[in-house]
């Protein structure tokens, strides 16, 4: 469903002369139905990898295909389009405060033309799946952590993407929220037949969700697999990085 070859990103480095590599000749592939990580430090290039996902990011160099499409040679209108196909969920929710609950999960069927009947039921549906149907009326100022994610969850499947990517989307959530976040995110994985690619510095998330996943360091994948795999190897850094530091 998703594959990057030797993807490249390279950014002029804010404030001073010079570039930084984000992404240093990543491949990666992710089944569809997967629900993949990707785990590494702060600064190893993780959102700047989910971004080239969607295209948000034009690779410098390299290909990203999505469900078949080479999403990196295509026009701006066209990767637009293809966009849609996935949904995006950030770490601090980024939802519109002056809207309610149903108007942030109808606003990306609004941009896509989508009629006002349809865009209600649509709402009201996916406010259902995500546990939230009653505070369809509820502004984000009246919603917990938890709830907003589950907002913005809703919002990100509004266009029934196949794709979800998630950037840190239980870093600003307590202990009890998170757990509910990961539990809708694998529901609607499984509902929905989603492929998810998850990013997170939070180790305990990828083993709670992920069927794989990759470590990053400077913008490389160091090492990766299938997590039941990965955990029982002799010498993996994702598994020492997995793994609770021994006492
Ligand atoms: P992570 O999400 O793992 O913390 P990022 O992808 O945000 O990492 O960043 C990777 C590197 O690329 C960092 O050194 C960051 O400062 C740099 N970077 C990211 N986006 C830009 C940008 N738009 N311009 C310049 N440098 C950037
Ligand atoms: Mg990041």
């Amino acid at each position: 469903m998703i594959e990057l070859h030797d993807v490249r990103k390279v950014f002029p480095a804010r404030g001073r002369s010079g570039e930084v590599v984000a992404v240093d000749g990543v491949s990666l592939r992710v089944e569809a139905g997967e629900f993949a990580g990707v785990v590494g430090p702060s600064g190893s290039g993780k959102s700047t990898l989910v971004r080239l996902v969607n295209l948000l990011e034009r690779p410098t160099s390299g290909s990203v295909t999505v469900d078949g499409q080479v999403l990196s040679d295509l026009p701006d209108d066209r990767v637009r389009e293809a966009r849609r196909s996935m949904g995006m969920v950030f770490q601090h929710f980024e939802l519109l405060d002056s809207r309610t609950a149903a108007g942030n999960v109808e606003h990306p069927l609004e941009l896509a033309g989508v009629g006002r009947a349809e865009r209600r039921r649509r709402a009201a549906e996916l406010l259902d799946l995500v546990d939230l149907g009653e505070r369809a009326g509820a502004h984000p100022a009246q919603l917990s952590g938890g709830q907003k994610q589950r907002v913005a969850i809703a919002r990100a499947l509004a266009g029934r993407p196949k794709v979800l990517l998630c950037d840190e989307a239980t870093s600003a959530l307590d202990q009890a929220s998170t757990t509910g976040v990961l539990d809708l995110l694998r529901r609607v994985r499984a509902e929905l037949g989603l492929t998810v690619l998850l990013i997170t510095h939070e180790m305990a998330v990828v083993k709670a969700v992920c069927d794989s996943a990759v470590l990053l360091d400077r913008g490389r994948v160091v090492d990766g697999g299938r997590l039941a795999e990965v955990l029982t190897r002799e010498h993996s850094p994702l598994a020492d990085a997995l793994l609770p530091a021994p006492a």
